[in-house]
């Protein structure tokens, strides 16, 4: 099912009754969700993500704007009757029935024509509890399951009405970081194997960039960037996106460009052809650092750090704005740790320059 968001906006009415005024949560959101695929709404805390999906629901409604799903304008259709399935981070189970009970729950409260036995109920159950893996489990309480079962159980309870769009919010925010990783891994499979096109929302880049067939960029309510994780990555629009996307964390340096050549500090560090004379703010991603025993950028070494395949090499620099300069070296590359200075040559796909009052992306030829 495709989902088709336009104009979406919804102002609040500040919750600070001190200061008053208005919120605007999410900012003329315009956006198509193709069918059958898995979209990564990310950005910081209070950008508006939660909002955008609860408006999908249809559990909150837009202050202007419209939602499709597929032909249908759904905007004023309630919950219930948009055919929606909802996960929300802290799993909302019912502690007082078992498992199975939960995943049938929405369907014995269908009506009308939607109706079914207690045979067609009770295979559909088990078959969302099979596709998460949870089958076993069934007469268990909420209580004696992990976090991560009690989250399968979540998305079972989701799946079991057979829902035209999934709905997921920070649905890993509770579980410990190996946990995080299998049921996003788990979340992954289900969606390809149901073809349930889903929003997933979160505020972890490596998240959204690992499980996203797209990923939608939100500050403050206003969509940054929309694109494939890896283009995100290759290619963002402004500093923001940069410094979102990454960990290592891009490193920023405050930096300007003179007849044609990049400069940080003193040195002239590379060429940037086509771009005029000005101040610019560079961001260059860890990666981007060749080992060179002349090369034109130079740090103050602090630290190298063996992370097995690669080394990380932590060091300053005078015109950075982060604390530290970090590099992702290859470890075949020897950094003589003895040294007081480190060089590098830059690599120029890896180097990206933003206006230094807009933060908007300037663009240069390699
Ligand atoms: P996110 O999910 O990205 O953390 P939200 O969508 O929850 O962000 O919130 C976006 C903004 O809207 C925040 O500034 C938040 O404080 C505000 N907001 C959300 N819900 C309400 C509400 N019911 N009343 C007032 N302000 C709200
Ligand atoms: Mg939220």
């Amino acid at each position: 099912m495709k989902v088709e968001l336009q104009n979406l906006t919804k102002i609040f009415p500040s919750r600070n009754k001190k200061v008053g005024g208005e919120v605007v949560a999410v900012n003329n959101f315009t956006f198509t969700i193709p069918d059958g695929k898995l979209v990564g709404l990310l950005g910081p805390s209070g950008c508006g993500k939660s909002t955008t999906l609860y408006m999908i629901s249809g559990l909150q409604k837009p202050s202007s704007g419209k939602i499709f799903f597929g032909d249908e304008d759904v905007t004023e259709l309630s919950p219930e009757n948009r055919g929606i399935g909802l996960v929300f981070q802290n799993y909302a189970l019912y502690p007082h029935l078992t498992v199975k009970q939960n995943i049938l729950f929405p369907l014995q409260n269908l009506r009308g024509k939607d109706r079914m036995t207690k045979e067609e109920m009770l295979a559909r159950a088990l078959e969302a509890a099979k596709l998460v893996q949870i089958d076993e489990l069934m007469d268990r309480k909420p209580s004696e399951l992990s976090g991560g079962q009690q989250q399968r159980v979540a998305i079972a309870r989701a799946l079991v009405k057979m829902p035209r769009v999934l709905l997921l919010d920070e649905p890993l925010s509770n579980l410990d970081a190996r946990l995080r990783l299998q049921t996003r891994e788990e979340i992954r499979r289900i969606q390809k194997e149901t073809g349930i096109t889903t929003v997933f929302v979160t505020h972890d880049q490596e998240e959204a960039m690992s499980i996203s067939d797209v990923i939608v960029v939100m500050k403050l309510g206003v969509v940054q960037q929309v694109g494939k994780p890896q283009e995100i990555y290759d290619d963002p629009t402004n500093l923001f996106v940069a410094k979102f996307l990454g960990t290592p964390p891009i490193n920023v340096f405050t930096g300007r460009v003179e007849g044609g050549k990049l400069y940080i500090g003193e040195n002239a560090v590379m060429n940037v052809k086509g771009v005029e004379d000005r101040a610019v703010t560079v961001a260059i991603r860890p990666e981007g650092f060749t080992l060179a025993e002349n090369g034109p950028f130079v740090c103050e070494l602090s630290n190298v750090e063996v992370m097995g395949r690669d080394v990380s090499v932590v060091s300053r620099h005078e015109a950075s704005l982060n604390p530290v300069v970090r590099s992702i070296i290859n470890a075949d590359n020897k950094v003589d740790v003895s040294s007081a200075t480190v060089s590098y040559e830059l690599k120029p796909h890896k180097v990206f320059l933003f206006d230094a009052e807009t933060e908007e992306r300037i663009y240069f030829e390699v």
